[in-house]
């Protein structure tokens, strides 16, 4: 009987957990194999081509004779760090640090793919639906992965991940947090519950898809509140409506007792509404927040109605009552105990309210990145880890994620910030400590990075980098990481 040969294991040293992969097989991330003996990454390097937009003089008295139109950028590339690899420790240099002549200047772009333990999602979510209270947790698979934050204008916000949940919590907590951010942030959907058993709210978020509220897929997010939908609307209603009520979760507009009323000359009706009156014609908490009419709780608008004062009010007044969307609508007119009656809607308040609807923007998701490049991550790109932060302080040194724009925060650190749906697809992946990993690329000046203790050495021509690629084109709005507008010293500043 032969012994059979053990299939040789190579060790993966591209993050902390270094994994042994047997030939053929693939690491605990799937994102290295050992293939024939070597380690390689199963992704391909993705590089952005094809930037072919038309740039524009920048001063408007450049003689017409000395622009041509040309296009300027033509089909230069940029390389993404998206399939470029880890380096683990971090003091070895970046995996890829490639050099191009950038309209006349030596550049250098650093790549890596980052291993981020602090990072989470910031969701955005365009709806007036209630999905939770401020602090309300957010689960998936019953795991706690972030909760819910303070609203914004016409959109609900998330805060997901982050490292207490990567890692400050259960091992299982970890790994859920960890895949449903991965799946965010690869524009996969996540279904989440957010609040207690009492008042839970299930909700789907897909990036750049309309988020799905109780089974529910959102359409519309709102014009405005209440008493912006009042300001717009108001001289349409004049002559239709005695008075128009702007069902409104955070304020409830009333057009007689308004400052628009008031300026149009509608007099008053003896309408009384059942909230917190804040200033005149704008209430708040009319209601509960809900998914019904204008994000209350509330299916049948009169029900935010007192009864009408006798010594104002007068049979046959018409009400206009509509929410913030204009999806839902409602006309009555008060019979003689001054009781409002539904009627048939008049063409002109009809159209009115299909105006609402029709200004509304279509309801999405939006998912945020949110990282924070680390000290280990830095030593990959120089020998000098602050000099690189304080160095993208200074505008010398762009950041970017996968060739998108990052918002990069102000203070100490390097915190990003980059929307998801400006990334290729696909651009990131995960590790099981667990982090997760996402593109970013410096690109500086050559001479600047020289002077902040770059590797020099390492330095590359962008044509040396061949072998199996993925090219992709620049996403919709156009970033372009090399730009010298980017940079500090384009802008005639001293660096
Ligand atoms: S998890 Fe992935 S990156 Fe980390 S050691 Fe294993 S194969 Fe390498």
């Amino acid at each position: 009987m032969t012994e059979r040969a053990k299939p040789e294991k190579i060790r993966c040293d591209a993050c902390p957990v270094m994994c042994y992969i047997a030939d053929g097989k693939i690491g605990a991330c799937d994102r290295y194999a050992n293939h024939g003996g070597d380690l390689v990454r199963l992704d391909a390097l993705t590089i952005i081509e094809g930037t072919d937009q038309k740039l524009v003089p920048f001063l408007s008295d450049t003689p017409a004779d000395e622009w041509d139109g040309n296009i300027v950028k033509g089909d230069r590339p940029f390389v993404t760090a998206v399939g470029a690899g880890t380096t683990y420790p971090d003091y070895k240099p970046a995996p890829f640090i490639v050099s191009q002549d950038i309209e006349g200047v030596d550049m250098v772009t650093v790549v890596t793919e980052g291993i981020f333990s602090y990072c989470g999602v910031k969701v955005k979510i365009d709806t007036d639906r209630h999905i939770g209270l401020e602090r309300d947790v957010v689960r998936v698979d019953g795991e706690p992965i972030g909760h819910v934050m303070t609203s914004e204008y016409g959109s609900k916000m998330l805060s997901l991940g982050g490292v207490e949940h990567l890692t400050g919590g259960t091992k299982k907590e970890g790994r859920v947090t960890c895949d449903a951010l991965l799946k965010l942030c690869n524009r996969e959907p996540v279904e989440m519950v957010i609040g207690e058993d009492d008042h839970a709210t299930t909700l789907v978020v897909e990036a750049g898809k309309a988020p799905v509220i109780n089974g529910l897929p959102e359409k519309l997010m709102r014009v405005g509140c209440g008493s912006a939908t009042i300001g717009m609307f108001a001289k349409q209603w004049l002559s239709h409506a005695d008075d128009v009520v702007v069902v409104d979760d955070h304020i409830t507009g009333v057009l007689s007792e308004h400052q628009a009323g008031k300026e149009l000359d509608v007099p008053p009706t003896g309408i009384k509404i059942l909230g917190r009156r804040s200033t005149p014609g704008r209430y708040f908490q009319v209601a509960e927040p809900g998914t019904g009419w204008g994000g209350t709780d509330i299916e049948d608008p009169l029900a935010i109605l007192g009864p009408f004062n006798p010594k104002v009010a007068w049979a046959g007044q018409r009400l206009l009552m509509v929410s913030t969307t204009g999806e839902q609508s409602g006309y009555y007119e008060l019979d003689t105990d001054l009781v409002p009656q539904p009627a048939t809607m008049p063409d002109a308040l009809r159209a009115s309210c299909d105006l609402i609807a029709e200004n509304c923007e279509p309801s999405i998701c939006s998912v945020l990145f949110m990282g924070g490049a680390g000290g280990s991550l830095r030593a990959g790109v120089t020998e000098n880890p602050v000099r690189l932060t304080r160095s993208v302080k200074d505008a010398l040194t762009h950041v970017s994620c996968g060739g998108a724009e990052a918002y990069v925060w102000p203070g100490g650190g390097i915190t990003v910030m980059v929307d998801v749906m400006d990334m290729p697809t696909g651009s990131f992946g995960y590790v099981p400590t667990p982090a997760l990993v996402a593109p970013i690329e410096f690109s500086l000046r050559v001479s600047d990075y020289a002077t902040l203790g770059g590797h020099m050495s390492e330095v590359k021509p962008v044509s040396s980098v061949t072998g199996e690629t993925r090219k992709v084109k620049p996403e919709a709005h156009g970033h372009d990481p090399m730009a010298h507008t980017n940079y500090r010293w384009a802008k005639g500043d001293k660096p």
